[in-house]
């Protein structure tokens, strides 16, 4: 429940709701605003009676919030978060950030020359992925804490913060002690048991969306995070599936102007995995900058027709530098004619 206090409420009318909210047994979080105090109301986990706050005076409204999340929610956090990767602030209306890297750590030599190409035309973070979440079990499953450490050193050397998928709760630990942010990928959006304990790594998480979630599921999903104490959060659309098979999923990037009314977590887009070819990612991240994202993540491989995965979306190092060249002009306006 949110309880919106009048305009000219008092400090005693606040105090007194926060008290009743607590006699509850819930938490109460005071939500100042430009004209009025709100009070968000945690910890129920049904309706919540209206009873208790029938006399009190102060209070304009009492809305009941029947949505799965609230702490995601802007009517529960008005003002953007900043999401801090190593040096680098993600968040809605800061300079869009750019992370690149290769699908997977394939070895030492790949992710260096990876990591040395994408810091040479601007990236800001380094992907990677050690632990992989493949559709068969036939195919490269990535070099596990091998990988990771080849890609620690990479970041170390060119002096990039990483990113890197974790699948399961053991790898939490060494993962969070090593990289800058963890990454849950599209097939553990509602892990939720993963959810929870990433709650509690005091390292920032990029969430992706699962390819049929809808955005109340992949809301209520960073929820779990928020909801164990862990704020940083980085939501990714990576494209959905539909009717549609000419392209590898349907990016939804109607998502990004529309959860930036929703919530005040960062929303960053994957073009790379959306559209599947590499000849498309260009565009489509600068529809990303267009649109306001906060960031876009693509796939970058030293050779990309020789990549053990996602070869055919990767760009190479010149394609990147070429993409990093149409990012930085993508916010500009034709100009007038003559
Ligand atoms: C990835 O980013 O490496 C990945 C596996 O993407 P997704 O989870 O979006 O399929
Ligand atoms: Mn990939």
């Amino acid at each position: 429940m949110l309880i919106v206090m009048v305009h000219k409420a008092t400090q005693e009318q606040v105090g007194a709701v926060l008290d009743a909210v607590r006699r509850l047994g819930y938490t109460p979080q005071p939500i100042p605003g430009e004209n009025r105090v709100a009070i968000g109301v945690l910890g129920n986990q049904g309706y919540v009676d209206e009873e208790p706050f029938r006399d009190l005076p102060g209070i304009q409204e009492l809305i009941h919030v029947t949505k799965p999340y609230k702490l995601v929610s802007r009517d529960f956090h008005p003002a953007d978060s900043v999401v801090r990767v190593g040096g680098i602030a993600v968040g809605w209306g800061l300079a869009p950030i750019v992370i690149a890297g290769p699908c997977t750590v394939e070895s030492r030599d790949q992710v260096l020359a990876t990591a040395r190409a994408v810091k040479a035309a601007g990236a800001g973070i380094l992907r990677g992925g050690a632990f992989k979440p493949r559709t068969g079990p036939h195919t490269f499953q990535g070099l596990g804490y091998e990988g990771l450490e080849y890609l620690v050193e990479a970041g170390r050397a060119v002096g990039l913060p990483i990113v890197t998928e974790v699948m399961r709760i053991d790898q939490l630990e060494p993962v969070a002690a090593v990289a800058d942010c963890l990454q849950v990928g599209a097939r553990n959006m509602q892990n939720f048991d993963l959810l929870k304990e990433l709650g509690h790594i005091g390292k920032p998480v990029l969430l992706k969306r699962g390819m049929s979630a809808t955005l109340e599921e992949f809301l209520a999903a960073a929820e779990y995070i928020l909801l164990e104490g862990n704020d940083q959060v980085i939501l990714c659309e990576r494209g959905i599936r539909t009717f549609e098979r000419a392209l590898r999923n349907t990016l939804d990037l109607g998502v990004v102007p529309f959860l930036r009314q929703v919530t005040h977590l960062p929303v960053i887009v994957d073009p790379s995995h959306a559209l599947g070819r590499r000849d498309l990612v260009t565009p489509m991240a600068k529809a990303a900058f267009v649109v306001g994202a906060a960031g876009v993540m693509v796939e970058v491989h030293p050779d990309p027709a020789h990549a053990l995965c996602d070869g055919p979306q990767s760009l190479d190092p010149a394609g990147f530098a070429q993409l990093m060249g149409e990012l930085r002009a993508a916010r500009g306006v034709a100009a007038s004619g003559a």
